[in-house]
């Protein structure tokens, strides 16, 4: 894929977005999801009432818990539902796997087999009509305005050819699935709550709002982050022909994803990116730390002379080593069709 091909791609997605015509002040071009949008509207309108006024200095306690909390969120997103579930990059042992499970699950967001598949589209038909959040549509709409409309078509008939029967072949999975719906109000919203209020003597209602207002959609919005700014602002340093970026802030917020056009190039790389320093990649390390506990392991790596190729075939000339040469885009199809799983089968 070219640089053409991917204006072409806006191209294609503004002529079918165009193809129906809205029709009055609530017809939309895609129609609308309205309990979603009035959802994500009122509670980011809330939380940004209480990041306002919050008395932060009253509440340090909180404060840290919500920090804590969010750190092994963003962890168990990182590091369980992307990197061990859907790009099967390294394996883990059930203990590892139950307490990954937990924290994604006390996220507040979607099914884990849910988010495997979406995740699955997303890499296969990247910045297509068939990616879930094409960031060719725009920012917002790959940010979190995606989540308030109906899916695309594409998404629907593409998505479903996409396989994840390994989830369900998943014990820890399927079982998290099955009691999603008492799991996720439970882990996500009650006990974050009860477990400062009962065991650290704090406030409730302050604690309600640190975890529901101010935790849960920074949470989110970190993670959407990555759909949105890092298929916009960043290096391409390993492949200039995608949207995907290297942005190192955003690294850093999310425990190591912000290696985003590394990723999309080796999805199966554990460390999902080419190095893996601790702060804009702590994700990486706390494999490595379970690799020695045991409870990790067949961690998968992308060799070093693959990377070259990439970046000497593909680069934007930002990596700090190897230098692109040649005709970029002679060579395309050969390394496209060299990676061609989203995940290593083994
Ligand atoms: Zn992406
Ligand atoms: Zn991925």
């Amino acid at each position: 894929m070219t640089v053409s091909d991917v204006k072409n791609r806006a191209d294609n997605t503004n002529r079918k977005s165009s193809a129906k015509t809205p029709g009055g002040w609530f017809k939309f071009k895609t129609d609308l999801v309205w309990p979603n949008v009035f959802g994500f509207a009122i509670w980011h309108l809330i939380s940004l009432y209480f990041l306002i006024t919050f008395p932060y200095l009253q509440y340090k306690g909180l404060l840290l818990w919500a920090v804590v909390v969010s750190e092994f969120q963003l962890l168990s997103i990182t590091a369980g539902v992307h990197r061990l579930w859907c790009h099967r990059s390294y394996k883990a042992k059930t203990p590892l796997r139950i307490f990954l499970a937990i924290c994604y699950i006390s996220t507040g967001m979607n099914r884990i087999s849910h988010w495997v598949r979406e995740h699955r589209i997303h890499h296969k038909h990247v910045d297509t009509d068939a990616d879930p959040h094409n960031s060719l549509r725009g920012l917002f709409f790959s940010h979190i305005g995606w989540q308030m409309m109906k899916k695309h078509p594409d998404v629907l008939t593409k998505g479903a050819k996409i396989n994840y029967d390994d989830m369900s072949a998943d014990p820890v999975v399927a079982f998290f699935d099955r009691h999603f719906g008492i799991l996720k109000p439970l882990l996500g919203f009650i006990l974050p709550v009860v477990i400062p209020v009962v065991f650290f003597g704090q406030e409730l209602k302050p604690a309600i709002i640190t975890q529901w207002f101010m935790r849960y959609p920074y949470v989110v919005n970190t993670m959407f982050s990555i759909n949105s700014f890092a298929h916009a602002f960043g290096y391409r340093s390993y492949d200039k022909t995608i949207r995907p970026t290297e942005n190192g802030f955003l690294s850093f917020i999310t425990t190591g994803e912000g290696w985003h056009n590394y990723h999309h190039a080796f999805p199966w790389d554990y460390k999902a990116a080419e190095l893996g320093s601790f702060f804009p990649n702590r994700c990486t390390w706390w494999i490595r730390l379970w690799s020695k506990l045991g409870l990790a392991y067949d961690l998968k790596e992308a060799p070093e002379h693959s990377i070259k190729r990439i970046v000497e075939r593909k680069g934007d000339g930002t990596h700090p080593i190897w230098i692109p040469k040649g005709d970029p885009s002679a060579q395309v199809e050969e390394v496209i069709e060299e990676h061609p799983y989203m995940y290593m089968e083994s």
